[in-house]
Formats: structure tokens, C-alpha cells, sequence
């Protein structure tokens, strides 16, 4: 019998309402792997409900306390390591080591959270005028939402709860309805550390959870990453609701290669930037941008080195490229495949090709398009797959003219071994997360996740102080004695 999975309520597994469930998939097997329930609008409240009552006594719950929970909580995330990189292989298909490495990232989130005592201080001026003083005091919001994606199940809803729980604020988590199984034993895991029931709370489904959290009266803010569409309506309706929002989005991430590039370098990062989680990234690189002659031996290089990749189940070892989530989802590649050639691209490496694109589980190949020309849909679109373009340009200006042409802009990368390439690309690119001599720019935990324009909506990011910040408020003090 596949297993219904429950919501997590008030510490404990409670049935959904929701009459509808959708099929989990092992996405490299195509095997059924849990049912997931569509829960109701009466489910999200029953959530709040419950993490509203909790949040009384969290909320003033001394912070160092808080900040023990998530040191225990720390330690039972490394002990159960590899358990949870198996799930995210499972339910997501990326590869063990990238499974093991985005457990990684999740702790690292948690390791952060638990430095509440310093993140929750205020500030203070002893003399603003005379006999006068002014103090800034910080306090959580109250009950927070937080609405998440596939593709990272761990790494990206530790983005949100750990610190806004560390914080003093409930949380109500909705994972990805197609990737549901690991946050569940994040939620176990973190009672298990002493984390007080109702705290943190999981409402597992689809539109009408998040719709149900959108409206909801008794939410304070809510934490959303996803799709670039999905992104701008729930900004937009969350704050029609009067509620704060970070809603991170799509993305198309260009990478400069100058032909003064360590290219044996470069074509490893970019393998790894493009082809790595099946290109299911909002990191991946998507398009390069060839600088000069570096071009061909460039393309000829990145052709060469994704013959080589190792396509299959990610829980086997020596696999590099794992499926993408869905078969739907492997039809719209194969679609925007036909779509380049249609529009004039040169197909360099077809990954339809590939034997494993024809078996069992949703694979597609590692696919090259050269001569990829701005406009073009296979340059404007996120594919969000192994599908990597290449474009030609004679000089660094043409190259960030065309990555600035782009609506998003979440990272850019430049290969180069020349300082002035660094900071001209540095000072005039239109993007918020950038890297240099390296393929996928996501800063720790520590630092804002900070996209740019349609690959962001609201004013603080996720992570670092931008988190604080936005799972916080202010008093502001002033006293005369
Ligand atoms: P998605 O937008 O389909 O789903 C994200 C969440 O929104 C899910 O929980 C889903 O249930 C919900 N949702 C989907 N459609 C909805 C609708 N119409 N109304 C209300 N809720 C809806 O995204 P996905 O396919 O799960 O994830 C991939 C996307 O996420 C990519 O675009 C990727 O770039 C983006 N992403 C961005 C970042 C970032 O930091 N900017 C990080 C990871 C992923």
C-alpha cells in the first residue's frame, strides 16, 4: 500500500481534510513512491490555529533557549546525514553527491539560525539630546508562512524556518507537492531536538494551500520560492493582504568565458553549473557567452566533457546526471529542444539522443546549442533542464549587453584571469549574485540570496541579516530619565 502522507500539526501527524491526493514519483523509476494529500484552506487554519497558540510562549521563550533547540537540532541533521541526501535522491533524482552536498547546505542554514542571541540584538544611543535615550528592541512577527520548490527540498525551506523560528515566530511550511517526503523528517527531527509543538507545522498540497496561507488573516509574512509566475502572484496577492513578502524566482544565468580563461577550469564549472541536479537550479548556468576565439575550442571542449557524463539513477554510483522531476516537465525540454532548432540554432549535442532518454525514468541528456542569439526563446526562457546554450560575441561589453537584455537576473559568472575584465563585468552587470572564476555563485547562509529583477520579488532577501530582518520587528524606545 503507498503511504497517504499526513500533515505535521501541533507536533503530531494529522490526517488532511482533502478528499484529493497526487502521486509522488521516484523520478528515475517512475515508481510511485507516496501519495501526497491536496490539502484545504481548512487545513492551513487549523495549522495557524495551532501555531498561533504555540507562538505565545515560543515567542518569549529566552532566545538563547531558542538558539539551544537549533544547536541540538544542528547535531541530529549531521547524524542523520545521509539519510536525508537518499530521500532528496529519491523524491528529487539529483545525484547522491549532490543530494549530500544540499544536506550540507540546509545545515549550514541551521548552524546560522543558532546564532539568534547576536542576529536579535537592537541598537542603542545613550544621548540622542539631553536626559534623552533611544533604543531599538527586536521581536518576531508571529506566524509565518513559507512556500517552497522542488528542486532543493532541504536546502531551500532551510532557507526560512530555521532562522524564523530561531527568531521567536511559528512557521507553517508547505514543501513542493512533488518533492514532500524530506521536509517531513525535518519536522520529526526537529521536535525530536526539543523544539515545542506547533512551532513548526507542515501543510502539505498545492494552489489552494498557498492560496489558503495568502489570505489568511493570522499570517504575518510569508517566504515563497519558485517559478518566476508563481513568484509575482503571490507577492502580489500576499501583499494585497497586507502581509510582508520575499517571493525568489526564475532565473537564466549567463556565464562570460574570455579568451584569456583557464579553459580546462572553466569547462568543469560549466559542466557541473549547467548539467548538475539535471540543470534543476536557479543557479544553473544556462547561456555562455564566448568571448573572441576563445569559441570553438570552447564548444568544442563542453561538447567533449558532457559526452562523458554519466547519465542514470542518482542512488547509483559514479552518476553524474540524474532525471529531471517529471514526465511533463521532460516533454517541455524535449519541446524547447525542436524549438531551438526551429530558431536557427546550431544543435552541438543532442540529449535526446542519449540511450537512457529512451528507457525508464524521465531522462534527458546533457543538450548544447551553439549559436544561440539573443532573442531567441531557447535564450529568453528558463528551461530548467540539462539544456545548455552558447553564444558568440567579439567583446565583454556585447557579453554583458546581452546578459543584461535578460528579464532575470539571479547570478552571472565571468571566467577570466585579467583584474579589469573582473571589475568592469562587477560594476556593470545587472545581477545580484556573481562569480568569478567559479560556475555556481550561491552564497552561504550568512549572505543575502540576493536575485535582481523578475528573479526577485520584495526588498529583503533570503538568508543572512536580510532574514533577520525580515523575520523580525522593530520597537523603537525613547526615554528621559
Ligand atoms: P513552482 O512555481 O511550480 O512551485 C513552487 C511552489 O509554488 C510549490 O510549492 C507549488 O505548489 C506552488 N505553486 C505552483 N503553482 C502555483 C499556483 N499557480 N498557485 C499557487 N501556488 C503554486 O516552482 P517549481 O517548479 O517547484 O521550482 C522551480 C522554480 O523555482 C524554477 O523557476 C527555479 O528557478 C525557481 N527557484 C528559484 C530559486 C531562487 O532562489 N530564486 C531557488 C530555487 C528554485
Amino acid at each position: 500500500m503507498t503511504q497517504v502522507l499526513r500533515n505535521w500539526i501541533g507536533g503530531e501527524w494529522v490526517p488532511s481534510s482533502a478528499e484529493r491526493t497526487e502521486q509522488v514519483f521516484n523520478p528515475a523509476t517512475e515508481e510511485v513512491i507516496a501519495l501526497v494529500p491536496l490539502s484545504t484552506k481548512e487545513d492551513v487554519d487549523r495549522a495557524v490555529q495551532t501555531a498561533e497558540e504555540a507562538f505565545k510562549s515560543w515567542s518569549a521563550t529566552p532566545v538563547p533557549r531558542r538558539a539551544r533547540v537549533l544547536f541540538k537540532y544542528q547535531q541530529l541533521l549531521v547524524e542523520h546525514w545521509e539519510e536525508l541526501a537518499k530521500l532528496v535522491t529519491q523524491e528529487n533524482g539529483k545525484s547522491y553527491g549532490e543530494a549530500y552536498g544540499e544536506v550540507q547546505r540546509g545545515i549550514e542554514c541551521v548552524e546560522f539560525a543558532a546564532g539568534a542571541p547576536t542576529l536579535m540584538m537592537g541598537k542603542q544611543l545613550p544621548d540622542i539630546a539631553s536626559n534623552l535615550e533611544s533604543g531599538m528592541y527586536r521581536y518576531p512577527v508571529g506566524v509565518v508562512a513559507g512556500i517552497t520548490p522542488f528542486n532543493f527540498p532541504m536546502m531551500v525551506p532551510c532557507w526560512m524556518f530555521p532562522l524564523a523560528i530561531a527568531c521567536g515566530n511559528a512557521f507553517i511550511l508547505k514543501p513542493s507537492e512533488r518533492t514532500p517526503l524530506l521536509a517531513n523528517r525535518l519536522a520529526e527531527l526537529f521536535k525530536e531536538a526539543g523544539l515545542p509543538d506547533g512551532v513548526f507545522n507542515i501543510v502539505h498540497g498545492a494552489h489552494d494551500v498557498v492560496n489558503g496561507m495568502l489570505e489568511h488573516p493570522q499570517i504575518e509574512a510569508v517566504s515563497f520560492v519558485g517559478s518566476q509566475p508563481v513568484a509575482e502572484y503571490v507577492h502580489k496577492t500576499a501583499s494585497a493582504h497586507g502581509k510582508r513578502v520575499q517571493a525568489l524566482a526564475g532565473a537564466k544565468n549567463h556565464t562570460i568565458v574570455m579568451p584569456d580563461a583557464d579553459l580546462d577550469l572553466t569547462v568543469k564549472e560549466i559542466i557541473n553549473a549547467a548539467f548538475g541536479s539535471a540543470g534543476e537550479r536557479c543557479m544553473a548556468c544556462s547561456v555562455v557567452v564566448a568571448v573572441g576565439d576563445v569559441a570553438d575550442s570552447l564548444a568544442g571542449k563542453l561538447a567533449e566533457a558532457a559526452d562523458r557524463l554519466t547519465i542514470g539513477n542518482g542512488a547509483e554510483e559514479g552518476v553524474f546526471l540524474g532525471p529531471v522531476i517529471r514526465a511533463p516537465h521532460k516533454q517541455r525540454t524535449l519541446s524547447y529542444i525542436e524549438l531551438g532548432e526551429q530558431e536557427g540554432a546550431h544543435l552541438l549535442r543532442d540529449g535526446r539522443q542519449d540511450e537512457a532518454a529512451d528507457g525508464k525514468g524521465y531522462f534527458v541528456g546533457p543538450t548544447i546549442f551553439d549559436g544561440v542569439k539573443g532573442g531567441m526563446k531557447i535564450w529568453q526562457d528558463e528551461i530548467f533542464a540539462p539544456v545548455l546554450s552558447i553564444a558568440r560575441v567579439d567583446t565583454l561589453e556585447e557579453a554583458i549587453e546581452l546578459a543584461n537584455r535578460s528579464d532575470f537576473a539571479n547570478g552571472a559568472c565571468l571566467f577570466t584571469k585579467n583584474g579589469s575584465h573582473v571589475r568592469q563585468f562587477r560594476e556593470t552587470i545587472d545581477a545580484g549574485m556573481l562569480g568569478i572564476n567559479l560556475g555556481v555563485p550561491a552564497p552561504m547562509a550568512f549572505f543575502p540570496f540576493s536575485g535582481w529583477k523578475k528573479s526577485f520579488y520584495g526588498d529583503l532577501h533570503a538568508n543572512g541579516t536580510d532574514g533577520v530582518e525580515f523575520y523580525t520587528r522593530k520597537k523603537m524606545v525613547t526615554a528621559r530619565w
